[in-house]
This record gives structure tokens, sequence and C-alpha cells, in this order.
């Protein structure tokens, strides 16, 4: 785990001097995997700054800066992997009919 620390660190440092450097050569220079260097981008702990750096989304393919979805997709994921939950009463819709039983019950019942 520490030297996973120290080859991050490398990396950051390196893109640091030179914040316009292209995956290959931040690979060539700091001696990390082009692989290990789009791990760090598909885990969002770095951000691309140019084309060369984008990660494929994993869902629609689409070029992203940062983490393993698009905005699109993850805005679907997020949907698709909400939980259930049940509707509060309050919440329910009424149409003006219903809403007008509702009131006459309840009436009723005093
Ligand atoms: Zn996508």
């Amino acid at each position: 785990m520490e030297e996973e620390r120290a080859i991050f660190e490398s990396v950051k440092d390196f893109l640091r001097k030179r914040p316009r450097a292209s995956v290959i050569e931040v690979s060539e220079q700091t001696g990390v995997p082009v692989s290990k260097i789009r791990e760090y981008v598909r885990e969002g702990r770095l951000v691309a700054a140019s084309d060369d750096w984008k990660v494929a989304c994993e869902r629609c393919g689409r070029e992203v800066e940062r983490g393993r979805y698009c905005p699109d997709c993850l805005a679907e994921l997020e949907r698709e992997l909400a939980p259930a939950r049940p509707v509060e009463k309050r919440e329910m819709v009424y149409t003006p009919r219903e809403r007008m039983k509702v009131h006459w019950d309840r009436f009723r019942r005093r």
C-alpha cells in the first residue's frame, strides 16, 4: 500500500512539473505503466487535461475526463440503483374527484 502511494505520488509530482505531458510521456519518465495511469483516471484520482488522458465510459464508450462512467450513464445508473421505497400517504396524488371523496369520508366520520 505504501508502494502504491509512492507510485501515485511520482505521477502526481511529474504532472505538477509538466502539466501538459501526455500519458505516454508520464509513463516513460516515471516508469509507471500506461494502464496504471489510466486506472488513476478511472478512479477519479487524476482528471484528464487533454484528450489523450481521457478514458472510455465503461457503459457507452464515450470519452470521460475521470471516473468509470460519463455523466449521462452515471445519472441512469443512479436511477437504476436507487432503492424502491414505499410512497408516504401524504405524497399520494389524488385526482380532484378522489380528493372530494377523501374530504367527504372525513366529514362523515365526525
Ligand atoms: Zn456513458
